[in-house]
């Protein structure tokens, strides 16, 4: 089917019309700006190596390019990263409900990824930025072993009539991805269903023994923050002899379960 300059006038128009119906209604809409034209579609680490990973799948490969250009068209609104999800309303000829579920990364690949990664790591910032050895680059982007989902473990939902495989409203998401994560990187672990802060584990179980050898020495408070670990369950409040002997554990104590209560 061909359509005229005016037929796409027209719809745009109509699309238009639809989604300040929807604003008025009281929807959100917000536009995934990505870059246009022949501008690269993510610069950083963590939005390439999202992208490269969705590239390397033959399944995919004819469906991709019309989903990029979608995006690049700002097609794609309230795209929405959860824990083994994503979701987001495309405009195609309508406007279309599109979710894709990926499943979590499995525990024992991610205990892996962890392993590898011992000492590697050297802050949160570097782990974010991208700032990663060559080795540790190879174990996270492993198209196997690695962070980023395989096609197995993606299923995609449309609501356009077209949604036999992979339709571009879902590859527009899908690519849109890479766009989020080159600002928000730390989705990409919110969206496998694991805690980044693992990666640092060199320092955060050193931390952790520490703690359960002397829990009165370390302020429970502060490594939470730190590492975002939930430590207090470490710290034996209901303890009587320990409370007794040593009174400055008990404040320490009393710190942490208050914090844990918030
Ligand atoms: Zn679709």
């Amino acid at each position: 089917m061909w359509w005229s300059y005016q037929d796409v006038e027209e719809q745009k128009a109509r699309l238009q019309r639809e989604i300040e119906k929807r604003k008025k209604r009281g929807d959100k809409f917000q536009v995934l700006e990505a870059p246009a034209g022949q501008k690269k579609l993510c610069t950083t680490f963590w939005g390439q190596a999202w992208c490269r990973n969705l590239e390397s799948y033959q399944v995919y490969e004819s469906r991709l390019p019309r989903g990029r250009s979608y995006l690049r068209q700002g097609k794609v609104f309230n795209l929405e990263i959860e824990p083994g999800k994503l979701s987001a309303v495309v405009a195609g000829s309508e406007l279309y409900d599109t979710s894709v579920s990926i499943q979590p990364l499995p525990k024992k690949q991610w205990k892996q990824i962890v392993e590898s990664s011992a000492g590697q790591v050297g802050s949160m910032l570097d782990l974010l930025a991208g700032k990663l050895g060559d080795d540790l680059m190879k174990v996270l982007t492993d198209p196997v072993n690695g962070l980023f989902p395989k096609p197995k473990e993606i299923r995609f939902n449309c609501s356009c009539p077209d949604y036999a495989d992979m339709c571009k409203h879902v590859s527009a998401v899908l690519y849109g991805v890479g766009v989020l994560l080159d600002t928000k990187p730390e989705l990409l672990f919110t969206l496998r269903g694991v805690d980044q802060a693992e990666l640092l584990s060199d320092a955060s179980s050193a931390a952790i023994t520490d703690l359960s050898a002397d829990a009165g020495e370390l302020a429970g408070a502060d490594l939470s923050a730190i590492f975002g670990i939930d430590l207090a369950t470490e710290i034996p409040i209901e303890e009587p002899a320990l409370v007794e002997a040593k009174p400055a554990k008990k404040k320490a104590a009393k710190k942490a379960a208050k914090k844990k209560r918030k």
